[in-house]
């Protein structure tokens, strides 16, 4: 028997549960397919920073590619707007706290990239100026005297992983949306009035029929492309994080770095999460990344990130690190996100790398193509088909 939604939204991330909770908040009927569990995946092992600025990854390799990424500031100005609200329109907590965040530099090269750089997001319309190092240190005493320069945005802050993605289902959930987990998606084909989509779960294969599919996949995202005949290419990245044993409150903002890999905060609970991009391995099968299994943690990638923390947080150092984890994200080849339509279908579809920040905006983006309004956002530059098209 074949059951019929106007929405079937594949992947129970972030991503995915801020769209069932819009589309369900739109009076569509919602079936949200997720092969484990919800937010068992990137959205549930991420570091949670809300970063608006451009990241190290992004300035690393040059002026062009930091222009490139510019391009997503739309995006984020919307989600930085989007985030404060989130809690109140869901009516239960995601964790947001916006107490604004720094992008450090500790040598002149790296106060000449923030300078280019708070330049080009000015033009763009971010909240965000450079202060010298003793005016970072006024607003953060806990950074070190190697601080010469950072690049402040008032708006970046920090969300909960472990609850944002859970509350946005249950927020879909109480609008009638449905949730399966331990089901994958495992064909889609399209027919005259949208997709017909098959799932493998665990009371055995499911049919539906949906207008809209929505791609929420994450790092399957090209795998689940490939069955619906789109390609949509992006690249898998394993990353670690590290966090420490509670202390009292010291580090109130974001914290990341112009010249290495770095972002760091402190939770409510007093740890502090580290991270920022150091690499983990990634798990592999005759040659090609397996996705399905945990990255390999990289001690080199621990030591390196802790010294990056401690260079410029000095009270970092007393801290003993409790946890290290390996989770896997992925890039598209232009560093762009790929938000909208797949060509020829009413298949509507969003991802890349900072997804939690800009799940949100993704999310209002998609619903508003699928329910035939303008986005607020111009999603011309995001097209999934600027890589290929649907077959
Ligand atoms: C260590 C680390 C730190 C990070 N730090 C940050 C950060 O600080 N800030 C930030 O903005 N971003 C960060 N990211 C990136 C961010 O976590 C991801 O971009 C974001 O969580 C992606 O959300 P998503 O919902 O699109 O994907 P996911 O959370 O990966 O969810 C996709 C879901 O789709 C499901 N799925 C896949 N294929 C199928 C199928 N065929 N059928 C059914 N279900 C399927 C998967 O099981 C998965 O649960 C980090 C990532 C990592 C790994």
């Amino acid at each position: 028997m074949t059951v019929r939604y106007d929405a079937v939204v594949i992947g129970g991330g972030l991503l995915g549960g801020a769209l069932s909770w819009m589309l369900a908040g739109e009076g569509a009927s919602v079936l949200l397919l997720e092969k484990d569990q919800l937010n068992q995946h990137a959205s549930g092992q991420n570091a949670g920073s809300l970063h608006f600025q451009l990241e190290y990854r992004m300035v690393e390799n040059g002026w062009e590619s930091a222009r490139t990424a510019a391009a997503a500031m739309p995006l984020h100005l919307h989600a930085a707007e989007a985030w404060t609200r989130l809690g109140d329109e869901l009516g239960e907590s995601v964790g947001v706290v916006q107490r604004g965040g720094f992008m450090l530099a500790e040598t002149a090269e790296q106060v000449a990239v923030l300078e280019r750089k708070v330049g080009l997001e000015q033009e763009w319309g971010l909240d965000v100026s450079l202060l010298d190092g003793d005016e970072s240190r006024r607003v953060a005493p806990y950074l070190s005297d190697s601080v010469v320069a950072a690049a402040y945005c008032p708006l970046e802050g920090k969300a909960e992983t472990r609850i944002a993605g859970p509350a946005l289902v249950r927020g879909a959930v109480r609008r009638g949306a449905h949730v399966r987990t331990h089901t994958r998606v495992t064909a889609l084909e399209r027919d005259a009035g949208g997709w017909r989509v098959t799932a493998r779960g665990p009371e055995g294969e499911l049919h539906v029929h949906a207008t809209t599919v929505m791609i929420a996949a994450g790092v399957w995202t090209t795998e689940v492309g490939e069955i619906a005949g789109a390609q949509l290419p992006t690249i898998p990245l394993a990353l670690m994080m590290s966090v420490t044993a509670p202390t009292a409150p010291f580090i109130d903002h974001l914290v990341q770095h112009a010249g290495t890999k770095l972002s760091l905060k402190q939770t409510k609970e007093g740890t502090v999460l580290i991270g920022g991009g150091w690499p983990a391995a990634l798990g592999r099968r005759a040659g090609a990344p397996d996705l399905e299994v945990r990255p390999r943690l990289l001690a080199e990638s621990i030591v390196g990130n802790a010294r990056a923390a401690i260079g410029v947080v000095p009270g970092t150092a007393r801290l003993p690190v409790v946890r290290s984890w390996a989770g896997t994200t992925t890039i598209t080849p232009d560093q762009l996100p790929l938000v909208g339509r797949c060509r020829g279908a009413r298949d509507v579809r969003g991802h890349r790398g900072s997804a939690f920040t800009l799940g949100p905006s993704f999310a209002r983006a998609l619903c508003d193509l699928a329910a035939g309004r303008a986005p607020q956002v111009d999603l011309r530059p995001y097209a999934p088909d600027r890589f290929g098209v649907m077959a």
